[in-house]
């Protein structure tokens, strides 16, 4: 009991049976096993059950590892083991926790009330750290940076060391640090060799200085919610201890994706006082590495498998917690981003005595499907194996169908969506899971063309990524100048000294004088109201505009597009950026470059963006579900699509070419949580073709495909249309390379694959072709203009309001008289700034 009563001498209350205690246990006993025991099979029973001392559940996909934990959060709850302020719970998202509550409140036949440490470890920990957040010097109100307030801090810091930012990119520490905190590395304890890295040696200072000034911020960014709580329970043991005491039962789910810094975290909590977590011990030198998967994810840990914390001293009298973990190695699909698969395979020997339940019965999928996966996964070399059965019927078999290309691809799935809408299918029972977020696209804009509800889940929807947003607003003030919010957007994007102040400057000229922000800049940088550096960036600028708005005249679109983002410097501000998300970025810029070419011109594919745009459903809409492969873990859908597994693709060109063998193990993991989130239908699609800057390029079928059952293998015709890409277009030239079809080579067939894409000009993607590499430099990619780029000054027509010889006042400059007016711009000779232009509306009648 954490809550010590006062209990009055003379009138005693009303007896009440302490929580846990014998008599609650045995009249708990005494009675007929409730529904959520009952419907539990006898292994999943006895992991709901076994309520003292550590317990892992290692099992395969769909075999109720979830169910067991809302299981046991129901059973220790009715039990009366514990209140729900008791217990913590960790899932993987937020989604997961409040999918969590709601089916223990079916369970337990009532809303739960409470359960306030249901969460992920990072809101558990924030919520931690906000109740002593003095105890680490911030105060209870800390903000949690988001990633831009965090990139604009350390460029500051970056400045203060007058480190380059282009060679050292604020984005690549940002990563670093990240990678660090995952390790539950603090500045102290980042190997020398390895800060030294970034910035000439001052990788580790930097980290140091960061941390500090964002004391100073009131501010903690993500990976502190974990590194601070970790400090705090290291540094102050009496918190600890009362946290410890208070959580009676420790659930963790996905505990095959926990990365050191949560492994600490749990272990400080599970263990009693007394036991010390000592901190992690490193391995040799330590490489860089950036995320060799897609878009937005988060940061990018390093590439050598992160040095495990060392063991707990050896100690009789630890009481061990009550702490059940569930995971399944087959799913470990977070290596990239720190997560340890080690932490489950040692879980024994950190908990000594542990008990280990394995489930092997699936729920989910109908027998084609769990075939299908569980022979994918069993290429697999590093993996502990394990038997998975279903009692359901085999079902459909998984259908593998060759498209086109991705637009083929995607009016195919359309069609088959709306067959399965016929047929009385609900929309909420359908997800199309990609590898990679530049691939939703293709999807969205067919989706909104056939008026089909979607939904994108775990992370924006295309068109509201950041990177899709800035190239839009270039493309948005080509074609519309006075567009204000586009041009505020990227006037400073990338950086080109053109901050606050001048963005300022020019709001308040546009205000007074009722014009666009475009024209304002374009007057202002006729005058002397800005810094030489500044003014001539903001003319580059206003150059290249006047230039690209001429070239949309005469060149396609598409090209237009490609044209504005590499002479902008875009294009080159992310191939320059070395975090985590850089490369998926420019894959999405890329499939933006794409789909324009399906519009006429610049004017319609704008106006189909306002009405995608426009399309905001409600939360409770019956909508088709989109998302990467990486968000749909612990998910399930009756009807899953999964599209792109190509070579390049699917395995991620990335993932191979940095991490080898693990790499690709790691993609294989990754299709086998695709298959598996399906419980009756899993359609695989493949394009042959992908449009690279207008000109096609063969693609390869994933060798995932090589590696399925022919016996649980359907081979489909598309419905997208041409009919081409289907199995009789496509037959015996590539399907012989699938086991499906019974292959008679020996070597397997990606192996062929490989050999054909290092052969090929034509075969597969090369590193210079590949749709799923970085773009090409901007220096090879730079096309002759053909357009003169002056810019014209145009008269304003706006006569100013001031006379010759008018005494007037500039904030600047101070005093002066009007010498020379040409439209609003004066020219005035200030008493002690000499002879300056200056824009009308920045000056006053003295
Ligand atoms: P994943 O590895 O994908 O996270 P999981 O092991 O957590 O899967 P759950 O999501 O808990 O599996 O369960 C998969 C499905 O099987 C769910 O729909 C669940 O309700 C159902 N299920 C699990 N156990 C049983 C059971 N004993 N009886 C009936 N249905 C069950
Ligand atoms: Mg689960």
């Amino acid at each position: 009991m954490t809550d010590a009563r006062k209990v009055p001498t003379n009138d005693l209350p009303a007896y009440q049976p302490a929580a846990g205690g014998i008599a609650a246990r045995a009249r708990a006993a005494a009675a007929p096993a409730p529904t959520y025991l009952s419907n539990l099979n006898p292994e999943q029973r006895e992991a709901v059950e076994t309520l003292d001392g550590p317990v892992l559940v290692l099992a395969g996909a769909g075999t109720g590892k979830t169910k067991v934990l809302t299981s046991r959060i129901a059973h220790i709850l009715s039990t009366g083991r514990a209140r729900p302020g008791e217990i913590l719970s960790v899932t993987f998202t937020n989604k997961a926790a409040r999918e969590m509550k709601h089916r223990l409140g079916i369970m337990l036949g009532q809303a739960v009330e409470g359960m306030p440490w249901l969460g992920t470890f990072h809101s558990i920990g924030g919520r931690i750290l906000r109740s002593h957040a003095e105890l680490v010097q911030l105060k209870s109100n800390f903000t949690v940076l988001d990633t831009d307030d965090q990139i604009r801090l350390l460029k500051q810091l970056l400045s203060a060391e007058n480190i380059d930012d282009k060679r050292w990119p604020a984005r690549m520490l940002a990563g670093l640090i990240d990678g660090w905190k995952n390790r539950g590395l603090t500045p102290a304890q980042v190997p020398s060799g390895e800060a030294a890295v970034f910035g000439n040696g001052k990788g580790g200072k930097l980290y140091k200085d960061y941390q500090e000034r964002l004391k100073i911020l009131n501010a903690a960014d993500f990976g502190d919610l974990l590194l601070e709580c970790i400090r705090l329970f290291r540094e102050q043991p009496d918190v600890l201890k009362s946290y410890q005491a208070r959580f009676k039962y420790i659930l963790v789910d996905e505990y095959q994706d926990t990365n050191v810094a949560q492994y600490l975290w749990l272990r400080l909590l599970s263990q009693n006082s007394g036991g010390v977590v000592t901190s992690p011990r490193v391995r040799g030198e330590v490489g860089l590495q950036s995320n060799p998967v897609e878009g937005d994810s988060p940061p990018a840990a390093l590439a050598e498998a992160a040095p495990h914390p060392d063991p707990l001293p050896a100690s009789g009298e630890r009481e061990q917690r009550n702490i059940c973990c569930v995971g399944d190695d087959d799913q470990s699909i977070y290596g990239w981003r720190g997560a340890e698969v080690d932490n489950i395979l040692r879980f024994e020997h950190d908990f000594p005595g542990a008990k280990v339940i394995r489930l092997e019965r699936n729920y989910r999928s109908t027998g084609h499907i769990l075939a299908a996966a569980s022979h994918l996964i069993a290429h697999n070399e590093g993996r502990l194996g394990k038997t998975l059965r279903t009692e359901d019927e085999d079902g459909e078999k998984v259908t593998v169908t060759g498209a086109w290309d991705s637009e083929e691809e995607a009016r195919g799935i359309g069609e088959e969506i709306e067959q399965l809408q016929r047929e009385g299918h609900k929309l909420n029972d359908i997800a199309i899971l990609v590898r990679a977020s530049f691939q939703m696209r293709e999807f969205e804009d067919r989706f909104v063309t056939l008026g089909l509800p979607y939904r994108v889940i775990g992370g924006p929807r295309f068109y509201e990524r950041a990177e899709i947003r800035d190239a839009l607003a270039y493309l948005r003030v080509i074609n519309s100048p006075a567009d204000d919010l586009a041009f505020e957007r990227i006037v400073n994007v990338p950086k080109r000294g053109l901050g606050d102040a001048t963005v300022q400057m020019l709001h308040d000229h546009a205000r007074r004088r009722r014009i666009p922000l475009s024209e304002a800049a374009r007057q202002v940088i006729e005058t002397d109201e800005m810094k030489p550096k500044a003014r001539g960036s903001l003319r580059d600028l206003m150059t290249s505009f006047e230039r690209w708005r001429k070239q949309s005249e005469v060149v396609p679109h598409t090209e237009l597009a490609e044209v504005v983002l590499d002479e902008s410097g875009y294009t080159e501000m992310w191939q320059k950026d070395r975090s985590a998300d850089a490369a998926g970025r420019l894959e999405n810029l890329k499939e933006l470059v794409r789909s324009m070419e399906e519009f006429e011109n610049l004017q319609g594919f704008l106006e189909h963006i306002s009405l995608v745009m426009d399309r905001e459903g409600a939360a409770d809409e019956d909508a088709v579900s989109v998302m990467t492969l990486h968000s749909a873990k612990g998910l399930e859908f009756d009807n899953v699509f999964l599209p792109g597994w190509e070579e390049g693709l699917f395995p991620h060109q990335r993932a191979l070419d940095e991490q080898g063998r693990a790499g690709l193990e790691e993609e294989r993991r990754l299709a086998h949580v695709g298959i598996t989130r399906a419980r009756k239908r899993a359609k695989l699609y493949f394009a042959t073709n992908r449009r690279i800057h207008g000109t096609w390029s063969t693609t390869i079928p994933s060798r995932f495909l090589d590696e399925l059952p022919a016996a649980n293998v359907e081979i489909t015709e598309s419905k997208g249309g041409s009919g081409w890409g289907g199995a009789g277009g496509y037959g015996s030239s590539r399907f012989d390379n699938l086991e499906a079809f019974g292959s008679s080579y020996s070597t397997p067939g990606w192996q062929r694959a490989q050999q054909q894409r290092g052969r090929s000009g034509g075969g597969g993607f090369n590193e210079s072709q590949s749709p799923f590499s970085s773009f090409g430099s901007s220096a090879s990619r730079k096309r002759p203009m053909v357009i003169e780029g002056e810019l014209v000054a145009k008269s304003t027509g706006i006569e100013s309001d001031f006379s010759l010889d008018d005494r007037v006042f500039h904030q600047k400059f101070g005093y002066g008289r009007v010498t020379k007016i040409d439209g609003n711009k004066l020219t005035i000779a200030f008493d002690k700034a000499g002879e300056k232009k200056v824009v009308d509306s920045f000056v006053e009648r003295a």
